[in-house]
């Protein structure tokens, strides 16, 4: 069986680190190992409307961010047909056709959702398109036949509501579509970036993000201003590391290089930690290597988006090329679909040839 990866983002802003560290390092790493057969990077903007409707310019104005992003953190239009969502129809009418194999009460279990419901405040009123995107997800993943989904822990719910939805279609109408196989971070600190606030997740709609664009100085400012331990208040207090964004930012994104460059009084990051905890180390100490850490990996993200700027009717050309190859196999699957759902009229000869001969018969 092929391998094929389908994954993506909101184009709601431009990315931030845990989007980095949840998923888009990860699929560069899978596209340059040369293991996955097709590799499709979708732009969601049709789910981004979901629950920005009244909003249609910031989702248009952020579709070059993201592709801009796209590009500079490393994903290769050669290797990788990067796409925009609702350029191609074919997953809107799968969405319709698999609403049917999904209860209410199921999407309203879903924990991602609830979340997400809660913190833009719908209270009861919820677009019926923003509760039911996690089946417009499982269209997504499923037109491309996806196997391999790597995206960051909240994707787990909609990862397993796809499969279910995969498994429903099947034993319905027949084998028809694949199963698609999450893909976490290893590293556990990945899983759930937090925010510079100390809030669970890295969001774009908590304002609490280190942007992949952000120059020196902005990330200078935003480490600076990080949540850490606020009981850690003279140097020799004793520190926390639980919850304590820096050490999780230091888990997240710290190299042995970065010790031995910026920091050779630690052999590692378990030293510095100790260090912390016992007292003695002051935050600004350890903000400071965080800094040239952050720095070091965005400084070349940051060239190429410089480069890529200057080109960006080049970046809408390799949209569109990307969008022309992601529908041509959507349209494949969805004709399966059809024929596996008994509505291809049209190009059932068999159906037309037993109809007729049953109203010969009639003469
Ligand atoms: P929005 O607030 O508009 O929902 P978002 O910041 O949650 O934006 P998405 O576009 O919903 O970003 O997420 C895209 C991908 O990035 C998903 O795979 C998601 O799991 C991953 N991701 C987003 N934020 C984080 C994070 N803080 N840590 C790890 N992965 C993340
Ligand atoms: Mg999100």
């Amino acid at each position: 069986m092929s391998k094929i990866i389908l994954t993506g983002d909101r184009p709601t802003g431009r990315l931030h680190l845990g989007h980095y560290v949840g998923s888009l390092k990860r699929r560069v790493e899978l596209q340059n190992s040369g293991e996955f057969d097709k590799i499709f990077i979708m732009i969601a903007d049709a789910q981004a409307l979901t629950d920005n409707a009244d909003n249609p310019e910031k989702v248009r104005q952020n579709i070059i961010e993201v592709a801009l992003d796209y590009l500079s953190a490393g994903l290769d239009p050669e290797k990788s047909d990067i796409f925009i969502q609702s350029q191609i129809p074919q997953l809107t009418e799968l969405t319709f056709y698999y609403m049917n194999l999904v209860t209410v009460s199921r999407l309203q279990r879903n924990p991602t959702v609830k979340n997400e419901i809660l913190m833009r405040n719908f209270e009861a009123s919820i677009p019926v398109g923003f509760f039911t995107y996690p089946i417009s997800q499982a269209s997504d993943i499923t037109a491309f036949k996806a196997t391999t989904v790597p995206v960051g822990e909240d994707q787990e719910p909609m990862i397993e509501q796809a499969r279910e939805i995969v498994r429903k279609f099947n034993s319905v109408y027949g084998d028809t579509l694949v199963e698609p196989n999450i893909l976490l971070p290893d590293n556990k600190a990945c899983l759930r970036l937090p925010g510079t606030d100390g809030k669970a997740k890295m969001s774009k709609s908590l304002g609490n993000c280190i942007y992949l664009s952000d120059t020196e100085a902005e990330v200078k400012r935003k480490v600076m201003s990080m949540y850490t331990d606020p009981e850690h208040i003279r140097v020799e207090d004793p520190g926390k590391i639980e919850g304590n964004c820096v050490f999780i930012y230091l888990d997240a994104f710290s190299t042995k290089e970065d010790f031995e460059e910026f920091l050779p009084d630690y052999a590692n990051l378990d030293e510095l930690k100790e260090h912390y905890k016992r007292g003695g180390l002051g935050d600004v100490k350890v903000k400071k290597f965080l800094i040239r850490v952050l720095n070091r990996q965005l400084e070349p993200i940051r060239q190429k988006r410089h480069m890529y700027e200057k080109d960006i009717p080049g970046v809408y050309d390799i949209l569109q090329k990307g969008t022309k190859a992601a529908y041509e196999v959507a349209q494949q699957t969805l004709e399966e679909v059809k024929a596996a759902m008994k509505i291809n009229y049209f190009d059932d000869k068999e159906l037309i040839k037993i109809q007729s001969e049953k109203y010969k018969s009639i003469d």
